[in-house]
């Protein structure tokens, strides 16, 4: 399966403009029918209740200036105020006193409940003093046009001993035909807003699918090996970030890819020279020296040397590989420093002496350190095997072993041409290889990989301070330790 139809596989999944669309028409539905419910199912309950408070409203203003005014004498002030009550509210408003006698009334209805003939203000009154509260409401049907009407009688005094009554009466307007009004604006508007809603959610479903259309489409291409694929995330915020992250993630993959093509050409190189030379030996014996046994051992020696480098490599590919798995663990014991690395110094006896290199040590007084020794052997050796091969043509290196309160630091200093500030970070990577090198000694780029594996494993600090054209301090510390 290629990938195209890998990524299309997506089992049916709905495309993002169709999504988008369907949201927005599902929205718009919605709020039509939250509408629709309101404006015209509960338009005259709504109603209603608006203008039961506004005539309960109205009462209490007229009772407050008959309180206020009316009782202190001031009937003037009571009548206007009644007056612009029932006037600025479309109501009809009458006064009685306690024996039920109309003393002012304000109809601005014409034709009302409590005036003229329809007047009905006793059987408000007879009510309200039969249910004994001091207010009621009522909605009563106009005879003369069919239409509904509010009636609010309320005691002015109190329920047991009434001073008169206010009653107010409000017209209802008929909903009815308001709503069927209503019901065919909101049809006209719901399909107006429909057809908007689609044009937007395509604009808006465009703007956001374009750029993930184009950024997988590079994914495409850089899934297929394209690694110099560039991804466009212009649009907005979230496709930037996308689009940088896999860029990032493309660079990342391509330095690991140049890394491994590294590592197989390196190694592959590396393994075919001292196989080439094997042969070359082992055909001279058979050939030529066979019967010379100075030339023969000579010769042996050779194939003997290059066998030990062509293991070392290979242990160098296993000890890493073990060592990243997890499977190797940390083994601390105790055991001196300056001995130790003595010891090991010691083993480049051979090149020193052979190569003309010169390894200066420099002890600090004797410490009592516990990690893996062996590890460590590892660490320090490949540092120094390193300082071998790229120190400068005075073959000069330096170790040093300097005592802290709270470890030990270890110093490999070699004189060669010291290491660019941005190659510093590459170095410890796996497989990296400065294109520059110059060896006496097989490598395979793993090296300062095992270094760093293993100091990470004991927690240890490490670097490397290098100043171009003078040489590199590769250093690291060993935590803790005691004196002797
Ligand atoms: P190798 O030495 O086998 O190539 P390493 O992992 O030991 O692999 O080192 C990686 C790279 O770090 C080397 O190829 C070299 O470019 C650089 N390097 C290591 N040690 C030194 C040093 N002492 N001076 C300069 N460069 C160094």
């Amino acid at each position: 399966m290629n990938i195209s139809s890998k990524i299309s596989n997506v089992n049916g999944r709905m495309p993002l403009r169709l999504k988008i669309w369907i949201h927005f028409v599902v929205f718009i539905l919605l709020m039509f029918v939250l509408m629709w419910i309101f404006q015209i199912f509960f338009l005259e309950s709504f109603y209603e209740s608006m203008k039961t408070r506004s005539v309960t409203e109205n009462a209490v203003e007229i009772v407050e200036s008959y309180e206020n005014e009316y009782k202190d004498g001031n009937r003037t002030d009571f009548i206007n105020k009644y007056s612009e009550v029932a006037v600025n509210n479309d109501v009809c408003v009458e006064i009685l006193d306690k024996y039920g006698r109309s003393i002012y009334s304000k109809d601005v209805l014409g034709e009302c409940l409590v005036h003229g003939k329809e007047n009905r203000t006793y059987k408000f009154l007879n009510e309200i003093r039969r249910i004994e509260e001091p207010e009621a409401l009522y909605k009563v049907s106009n005879p003369k046009n069919s239409g509904d009407m509010l009636v609010y009688i309320c005691v002015l005094g109190s329920v047991r001993s009434p001073e008169g009554y206010l009653l107010i009466n409000s017209e209802l307007a008929p909903v009815g035909s308001t709503v069927s009004i209503i019901k065919r604006q909101m049809f006209i508007i719901t399909i107006i807003l429909i057809f908007i809603a689609a044009i937007i959610s395509v604009f808006l479903a465009d703007i956001i699918s374009r750029p993930i259309d184009r950024i997988t489409k590079s994914a495409e291409n850089m899934a297929k090996g394209d690694l110099n694929t560039q991804f466009d995330g212009r649009g907005y915020l979230e496709a930037q970030k996308l689009a940088d992250t896999l860029m990032y993630a493309e660079k990342e993959l391509s330095r690991v890819d140049t890394m491994q093509r590294d590592l197989i050409a390196n190694v592959s190189h590396d393994l075919r020279t001292p196989l080439t030379m094997l042969k070359a030996y082992a055909e001279m014996i058979r050939d030529l020296s066979g019967d010379n046994p100075v030339k023969r051992n000579e010769h042996l020696e050779i194939i003997i040397n290059e066998t030990d480098r062509l293991s070392a490599m290979v242990n160098d590919i296993l000890d890493l590989s073990k060592l990243e798995s997890g499977k190797q663990k940390m083994n601390p014991t105790e055991f001196e420093i300056s001995s130790k690395m003595k010891d090991i110094i010691g083993r480049f006896k051979g090149v020193s002496e052979k190569m003309g290199y010169h390894i200066h040590f420099t002890p600090d007084t004797e410490r009592i350190v516990c990690c893996d020794v062996g590890k460590i052997e590892q660490v320090i050796y490949n540092l120094i095997n390193n300082a071998i091969n790229y120190t400068g043509d005075d073959k000069q290196v330096y170790v040093r072993q300097i005592n802290q309160p709270d470890g030990v630091l270890i110093e490999i200093e070699d004189t060669g041409d010291g290491i660019e500030e941005d190659k510093i970070k590459l170095i410890f990577d796996k497989y990296y290889r400065s294109e520059n090198h110059k060896r006496e000694v097989v490598g395979t780029g793993l090296g300062l990989s095992i270094v760093k594996v293993i100091l990470k494993l004991h927690g240890y600090d490490y670097g490397v301070r290098s100043t171009l054209g003078k040489g590199s301090v590769f250093w690291f510390r060993i935590n803790g330790g005691k004196n002797l």
